[in-house]
């Protein structure tokens, strides 16, 4: 019998490959790209063959023989191959880490036989989807620039499509992709969105758009099974559309012709554990890798994005107006909540706007970025307060639940009867989370149809979507949301939208959090006032409660003035030398103690030359104990991003080589520092 060496990829977090061995004829060898089984440790795992040799240097007593090739699949191409082994570059960890984790888990325990007739499965038509027939409204003038500018983008071409809410960016990304569809017989579309509720509404439009057009959707709530056919149809270019959150962008599409992400600002396009990727900086190289347009759409882009748009990188498309014609943006007011002190945490005044909406069968929306009753329950005799005793935090009141939860460890307990110090009977909620806002509002409009959706009303699988399209039947008279209501939903009754409390934020030690901030409370406002307004109807209305009316980015907020406000924030960030103008990267640490992690990051700092490159002295995390462990951070700074780059390869290295025991990890264009 004949052997050949496969070395496999493997998703570890330290070696990337390893060598196997494998029977095999002589010109029958395995392919670069295809999928094996192989054993590890005790487990058994799927790996990605990286390259078939004939010698290999492990010794024959320990080369152990691969299980199985997945040969029934195509091998991952040569361009998907690439950008795995850039995202590995890019973010300073191994090929396999990159690579693996995104293949459905089934390719692992499917038997040959199971995925032959998985495979099997797909050939089989579509079945034919129950959709409402949809009219294409015509494109405003506006609108018809812009997708015929993406439709006709040839090679990499990367579009900035600015619009404001409601003016219609869907139906732009939809027709684009209408164009290219045609023109590409076999061409693929990559449509990202940055959170799974708004996969549903899209996926409608989709299907009914392009009833012909196989689907697939790729996003972290499907089934296993879901998620093999719906990877195996992009893998194998039979779904000519793939809507997807952002583990999406590392799928396997071999006829990528266009990738399209919505609402890129959005802050969710990062990993934020593991493998700490950005989606929307992947696939910008994906495009450029392919030669491909790429469109990045919202109504407050991204500085990085803005800045690109500024300097000529990326071409900037606008949409000013709503498309609905008649539909027009909301009014926003600030209500001074130290003139109009708030009765459960209402204002008068928007107390008096809800009513109004009531009264016209109108939909409002309140919200406020915090679950649970109350942040912290207090003893106002001894001032004693709910802290964690595992993290910096407090242990947040749930009182549906009858339970303390800290949303950041999730130790739980029962409501103390009495305080824990003092004996004090009368603990008292501090503060106020959505379930209490809920509770307030029950007691003042006992005859109104109230929904709160948040992570905690929505736990249970589909229940966030059943929640949605209550919500769109027009069965809630008023919604109350965390930021899972913010963004992209397409409430066609909702006139008012009032924010509650968004001050704090104001203050952020993070220097992204005015641009954050006021992201979230445009796109929030932005789902006021979205259908034109009937007859007798309401002026759709923002009311944001404040402490602080005269602070500029309310009256940017106000004014809907995004452009004057990202060129102030750009500034700022130029002088105070920022990223987009400074390139960043952040090395973790993790320890019982503080002092640990601290002095591991100080001899990291000290472990290596450099030039070019600033490297700031290690500082305690602000939120530093985390399920008691201490955290603490070192900030990696360069204006020059390969500069940047060849460091970290070279100081990873020489950090490796330390070999502490602290737990350490690096991101690469950290968002939260
Ligand atoms: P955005 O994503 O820019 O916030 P949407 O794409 O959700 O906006 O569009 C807002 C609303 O406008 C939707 O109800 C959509 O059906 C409608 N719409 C979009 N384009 C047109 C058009 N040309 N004529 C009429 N209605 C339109
Ligand atoms: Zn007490
Ligand atoms: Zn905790």
């Amino acid at each position: 019998m004949a052997y050949c060496i496969l070395n496999i990829a493997l998703d570890t977090p330290l070696t990337s490959s390893f060598d196997y061995r494998w029977p095999c004829a002589p010109g029958d060898e395995p392919q670069v790209g295809q999928l094996a089984l192989v054993s590890f440790g005790r487990r058994e795992v799927i790996g990605l063959i990286l390259e078939v040799r004939h010698q290999t240097e492990v010794p024959a007593e320990k080369l152990k023989d691969a299980l199985a090739v997945r040969s029934q699949l195509a091998p991952l191409s040569a361009q998907w191959l690439a950008l795995a082994a850039f995202a590995a570059d890019y973010y300073q960890r191994p090929l396999g880490e990159v690579a693996l984790p995104g293949l459905p888990k089934n390719l692992r325990v499917l038997t040959t036989v199971a995925l032959d007739r998985a495979l099997k499965k797909l050939d089989k038509p579509m079945a034919a989807h129950d959709h409402t027939p949809f009219d294409m409204p015509a494109l405003n003038p506006a609108q018809q620039q812009a997708a015929d500018a993406i439709g006709g983008a040839a090679g990499f071409n990367p579009i900035l499509l600015y619009g404001v809410t409601g003016s219609g960016k869907t139906e732009v990304y939809l027709q684009a992709c209408a164009q290219v569809l045609a023109r590409e017989r076999e061409g693929q579309i990559l449509i990202l969105v940055p959170e799974i509720n708004l996969t549903p509404q899209l996926e409608g439009n989709i299907r009914a758009r392009f009833p012909g057009v196989m689907l697939a959707t790729l996003h972290s709530s499907l089934s296993e099974g879901e998620r093999m056919l719906h990877w195996l149809a992009a893998h194998q270019g039979k779904a000519r559309i793939v809507l997807g959150t952002r583990l999406a962008i590392l799928a396997s599409l071999p006829n990528l012709k266009m990738i399209v992400i919505d609402e890129e600002h959005d802050p969710s396009y990062k990993q934020q554990e593991g493998l700490r990727y950005s989606a929307r900086d992947l696939a910008v190289w994906r495009a450029r890798q392919l030669g491909i347009p790429i469109v990045l759409g919202s109504a407050t882009p991204s500085l990085e994005s803005w800045h690109h748009a500024g300097s000529g990188r990326y071409r900037k498309l606008e949409l000013r107006e709503r498309a609905v014609r008649d539909a027009v943006l909301p009014r926003v007011k600030l209500l001074d909540m130290e003139r109009d002190k708030p009765k459960d945490g209402l204002t008068a005044q928007l107390i008096a706007a809800l009513r109004q909406r009531m009264e016209r069968g109108e939909q409002s929306l309140l919200f406020l970025n915090r679950r649970g009753y109350a942040p912290v329950i207090c003893c106002e005799s001894c001032g004693w307060i709910s802290d964690c005793t595992r993290c910096t935090s407090f242990m947040v009141l749930h009182k549906p639940e009858h339970r303390l939860r800290c949303h950041h460890c999730s130790l739980e307990m029962r409501i103390p009867r009495h305080c824990p110090t003092c004996g004090n009977v009368d603990l008292q909620p501090l503060g106020r989370g959505t379930q209490r806002v809920e509770e307030g509002l029950q007691q003042m409009f006992p005859e109104a149809r109230i929904l709160r959706i948040d992570a905690d009303s929505t736990r249970r699988k589909g229940s966030a979507q059943a929640a949605f399209d209550t919500v769109h039947r027009g069965e809630v008279d008023i919604l109350i949301g965390t930021q899972m209501v913010a963004k992209g939903h397409d409430f066609k009754k909702l006139t008012l939208v009032g924010i509650l409390n968004p001050d704090t934020a104001l203050f952020s030690q993070d220097y992204r959090a005015s641009e954050r901030l006021f992201a979230q409370l445009m796109q929030v406002a932005g789902r006021a006032g979205r259908a034109a307004r009937q007859e007798g109807g309401s002026v759709s209305e923002v009311l944001i409660q404040t402490r602080y009316a005269a602070h500029p980015l309310y009256s940017a907020v106000v004014n809907h003035d995004y452009d004057r406000f990202a060129g102030a924030l750009l500034d700022e960030r130029r002088q105070a030398a920022l990223p987009p103008y400074m390139y960043q990267a952040l090395m973790r640490a993790e320890a019982p103690e503080l002092a640990t992690a601290i002095a591991f990051l100080e001899s990291a700092r000290d472990c290596i030359e450099h030039e070019g490159i600033t490297i700031n002295d290690p500082i305690p995390m602000t939120m530093t104990r985390v399920h008691n462990v201490d955290r603490a951070q070192l900030l990696v700074e360069s204006a020059s991003r390969p500069v940047l780059q060849a460091f970290l390869k070279a100081w990873l290295g020489a950090v490796r080589e330390m070999k502490s025991r602290v737990k350490w990890s690096l991101e690469v264009d950290p968002l939260d520092i």
